[in-house]
């Protein structure tokens, strides 16, 4: 984002202006074993981000009602989605209940040709059964696709990209008995290619997760969520503003640099060294 841009909407968040966002969830409730790509988060620190959500005002939709608002050019200053990828039997649990008792949408994506199987980077991890979606479904989830096999779309061949989109799609259309329109991207990665095959297979709305963007229904933009996810760094994703913030108290960013070297104190290569005392012979 253009500094300018920023800081102009630094200023109107100030104000208490509010603009739409969508966070990118994966696991909810604890684990046994490590979590190498930091995917769960608490439910009680899940159900804090929620109650935040309520308290700034927000009504959550699913993601796709989400675009459908904004692309038809209505206010959706006060809305906001919530997805989940993976479709992981632990978020169903712990993190779905959540929500609906809130009167709050969300969307899951499952990787269709994972339902009922271990999650490729978490073994120990269920995804949900067919059955346990057609229950989610029923009380009221958005369900999306996450490719069939949950692989790396970006750089893939087309027609590769393509089947995967829409043998997922038609899956769980069979499944679901209604449209599936939205979908999000494995791991985030998209391109150019990846974009048109989700047009393509018939997708109305495809997601990334790399922060706020323009909104592109292709690559509709989504912060991800970590375990480190505080109620500051919450809010800084919900204005969209976590990734200009992040640049600056970075190590390599001013601030962050400032904090290293505080002006009052010499560089540490700038410090007068002592000359050493000549030893005679
Ligand atoms: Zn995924």
């Amino acid at each position: 984002m253009p500094p300018f841009t920023w800081l102009n909407r630094a200023a109107r968040v100030a104000f208490g202006r509010r603009f739409p966002f969508v966070l990118c969830y994966h696991g909810v409730g604890t684990l046994d074993v490590e979590d190498p790509a930091s995917l769960f988060i608490s439910r009680g620190l899940f159900a804090h981000h929620l109650d935040v959500i309520a308290e700034e005002g927000y009504e959550l939709l699913n993601v796709g009602d989400l675009w459908r608002v904004l692309n038809g050019g209505s206010p959706a200053h006060n809305l906001a989605a919530i997805t989940f990828d993976d479709a992981l039997v632990k978020t169903a649990r712990e993190a779905i209940p959540e929500t609906l008792a809130r009167g709050m949408a969300c969307t899951v994506f499952v990787p269709s040709g994972l339902m009922g199987r271990p999650h490729p980077d978490l073994p120990e991890e269920q995804i949900l059964s067919s059955g346990e979606l057609v229950e989610l479904a029923a009380e009221g989830v958005e369900i999306g696709a996450h490719s069939v096999d949950h692989v790396w779309l970006e750089g893939m061949p087309y027609d590769a990209v393509l089947d995967q989109m829409r043998r997922s799609r038609a899956t769980l259309e069979d499944l679901l008995g209604r449209a599936v329109t939205s979908m999000a991207y494995p791991y985030g990665a998209h391109d150019e290619q990846t974009m048109k095959a989700a047009r393509e297979a018939g997708f109305e709305v495809a997601c990334g997760c790399s922060g706020p963007g323009p909104w592109d229904a292709l690559a509709l933009p989504r912060s991800p969520i970590y375990p480190s996810a505080t109620t500051l760094r919450l809010r800084l994703k919900m204005a969209g503003l976590y990734g200009p913030v992040h640049s600056l108290v970075a190590d390599s960013g001013p601030i962050g640099r400032w904090r290293s070297h505080p002006p009052h104190l010499p560089h540490p290569q700038e410090r007068p060294v002592r000359p050493r005392q000549r030893t005679t012979a």
